[in-house]
């Protein structure tokens, strides 16, 4: 599905799957973010990258909101296709360099534990320990750490076209018939820290995007500073 100039939603919602892919295409490649569970999402994406001539691009980056098998559980499939897998550091340390959910090894687990959930095990090539900037290509990609939904995520900006895309993961995202209802990350985690959501929505504050793709929900372009603060805002009074 393409949703802007050179931005693509490659499996996720629209396509009945979970935990939404997106590609972005650039001068050297493709740059994909988040890449679904295990099993079901791959023959999807292969899918929709055939499907708009996509297939025979060098994929060069594989960004990671954070360890949960929805988002980055192909992981080492990318990193064999020759991309280089970015995370956060603390999310990388505990779940995706070993790649094996078992609760009672690693905090990082969603409750509902499922064995389908296991993945290969992948070790990242970049690791987020600092809010930083990345240049891929001539995109410049604003890595903002985002702990709380888990305690390594990491929220995109990235700069394409003149316009700011903010990928939002799991910390929040839109749905609702008019795509207009925040969507918080607060639970599923066994190291949610409400706290530090509550700091990390803080943090996206006033970054005025021009799109926010997320985790799960829908795309949404137009107005989304408003809906970024309408997020926080929610966070600030689900915890009070
Ligand atoms: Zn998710
Ligand atoms: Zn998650």
């Amino acid at each position: 599905m393409i949703l802007a100039p050179n931005i693509y939603m490659l499996a996720g919602m629209n396509y009945g799957t979970l935990g939404n892919v997106y590609g972005i295409v650039h001068q050297d490649g493709l740059l994909v973010v988040d890449c679904g569970r295990p099993q079901e999402a791959v023959p999807v994406i292969e899918a929709t990258m055939c499907q708009w001539g996509l297939d025979k691009m060098p994929i060069t980056h594989l960004l990671i909101t954070h360890a949960h098998p929805d988002h980055c559980g192909n992981a080492r499939y990318f990193q064999k296709r020759g991309a280089k897998v970015v995370a956060g550091e603390k999310d990388a340390k505990q779940v995706l360099r070993l790649g094996d959910y078992d609760p009672a090894l690693f905090p990082c687990v969603l409750h509902d534990f499922e064995e389908d959930c296991l993945f290969e095990p992948c070790e990242a090539d970049i690791l987020i320990e600092r809010d930083c900037k990345l240049k891929i290509g001539e995109l410049e990609v604003e890595a903002i750490l985002t702990p709380g939904h888990t305690q390594g995520g990491v929220v995109y900006l990235i700069h394409i076209n003149g316009k700011k895309i903010m990928f939002s993961g799991d910390t929040f995202g839109v749905n609702g018939s008019r795509g207009n209802t925040p969507l918080l990350g607060t639970s599923a985690s066994v190291d949610y820290c409400a706290k530090d959501f509550i700091a990390s929505m803080q943090k996206l504050l006033n970054r005025y995007p021009d799109g926010i793709l997320s985790g799960h929900g829908v795309p949404r372009f137009g107005n989304c500073n408003r809906l970024v603060a309408a997020a926080c805002m929610k966070a600030m009074a689900e915890r009070s």
